[in-house]
């Protein structure tokens, strides 16, 4: 299901396109760098607050861009370490984003650092089965401009914090991760545009190495996504080191096997020359067992990747576990002794690892319950 605007969002135009609408009105070249300097550096968020605009320019502008694609309907905060946004397209669509701080040894809070997570779709069509985003099924994809807008209510929120970075026209976070709802490779084309939008100099000029992209594993994407200029880094939601134990939880590798996903994998790595991460949830009695752990230590040499280890986060209406600790340390160890590099996330993550697509799936569940009162969350 498509969702067509009124209006395009501002944010989903490049310094090329946007020249393109203003030399059609006869404005001389300078001038889209000058709005999106106004847009991104200087953080405006109306056409009004673009002072040396003309008032006819500024009026067009209103008139045919969305300068508000997304509204902001909550701010939560989960914990010291995580703060979750809740947004609303403009056709209702709830979308969440998370903020996740990670303190730096021995100084304070206003100098950790701080990982923006968003999301691609609203909803998410792959149904793995231990994931919120995928309950509710697939409503739509995102465009580039709800995207970059995302990022720029999260650039807003944090600004206070880092008034610094905000003079300067930088993002206020350090680190991007393309983990929130949705599989970014199944909307390609709107999630490469936003993230050329973030990282060009007429954007927000964010290193693409700062940026990572988690998929699923749409083996014929991630073989695109290595043509790409772009930089970006790649993170596999592995989740099963096996064709049997991963199809069981994951349909997407009935679509795209281990054998395919993987030999797609070592392209995007030989290409970039950097290290791939594979995420792993530890979920008990699925995927934690000893001979899983072997063969995930065999793909990751392979690859020569880095293994995350995330304890599998409850969801409401799944009734999957994560193990008990002795048991995820004793999977850890068969890594360890593999020689494999890995980290092993520790309770602290809970808050984390599931942020993106609980909060959307929860106030959605209650305004279908017509409960307008969503300050509980
Ligand atoms: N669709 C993409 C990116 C979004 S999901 C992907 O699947 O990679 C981001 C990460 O959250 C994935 O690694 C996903 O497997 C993980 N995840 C989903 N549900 C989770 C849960 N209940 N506990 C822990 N991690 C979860
Ligand atoms: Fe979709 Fe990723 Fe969740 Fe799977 S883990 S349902 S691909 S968002």
């Amino acid at each position: 299901m498509a969702f067509t605007p009124e209006k395009p969002p501002i944010y989903g135009e490049t310094l090329e396109s946007l020249s393109t609408h203003l030399k059609a009105r006869g404005e001389p070249a300078f001038r889209a760098r000058q709005i999106l300097t106004w847009l991104y550096k200087k953080r405006a968020t109306t056409p009004a607050q673009m002072t040396d605009l003309s008032k006819p320019l500024r009026d067009w502008l209103e008139q045919t861009f969305d300068f508000a694609p997304a509204s902001l309907v909550l701010c939560k905060k989960a914990g010291d370490v995580t703060d979750k946004l809740l947004l609303e397209m403009r056709d209702g669509s709830l979308v969440e984003c998370v903020i996740i701080r990670a303190p730096q040894e021995g100084v304070g809070e206003e100098h950790s650092r701080k990982t923006l997570c968003i999301s691609t779709q609203v909803g998410c069509a792959y149904g793995c089965k231990f994931c919120a985003s995928g309950l509710a099924g697939w409503k739509r994809d995102l465009s580039a401009g709800e995207i970059v807008s995302e990022m720029m209510h999260v650039c807003r929120v944090e600004d206070a914090a880092s008034p610094e970075r905000a003079a300067e026209g930088l993002a206020s976070f350090d680190n991007l991760v393309v983990m929130g709802m949705g599989e970014p490779l199944a909307n390609y084309d709107n999630v490469l545009k936003a993230l050329t939008i973030l990282n060009a100099p007429w954007g927000l000029g964010f290193g693409a190495r700062r940026i990572t992209l988690s998929t699923s594993g749409v083996a014929p994407n991630i073989l695109r996504l290595a043509q790409e200029p772009l930089g970006l880094r790649l993170a596999i939601s592995l989740h099963g080191a096996t064709d049997e134990v991963r199809s069981r939880i994951m349909p997407v590798n009935r679509k795209y096997p281990l054998a395919e996903l993987l030999s797609a994998a070592k392209a995007f790595a030989q290409t970039h020359g950097r290290m791939l991460t594979l995420e792993y949830i530890l979920i008990e009695d699925v995927n934690d067992t000893f001979d899983q752990a072997r063969a995930l230590a065999d793909i990751a040499r392979d690859l020569h990747a880095h293994v995350n280890l995330i304890p599998y986060n409850t969801v409401e209406g799944l009734e999957w576990k994560r193990p008990g600790s002795n048991r995820r340390e004793r999977f850890a160890a068969i890594l360890r002794d593999a020689g494999v590099s890995f980290t092993l996330r520790r309770e602290k993550g809970h808050d984390i690892d599931a942020a993106c697509g609980q909060l959307r799936l929860k106030t959605e569940r209650e305004r279908a319950q017509n409960n307008p009162d969503i300050s509980s969350l």
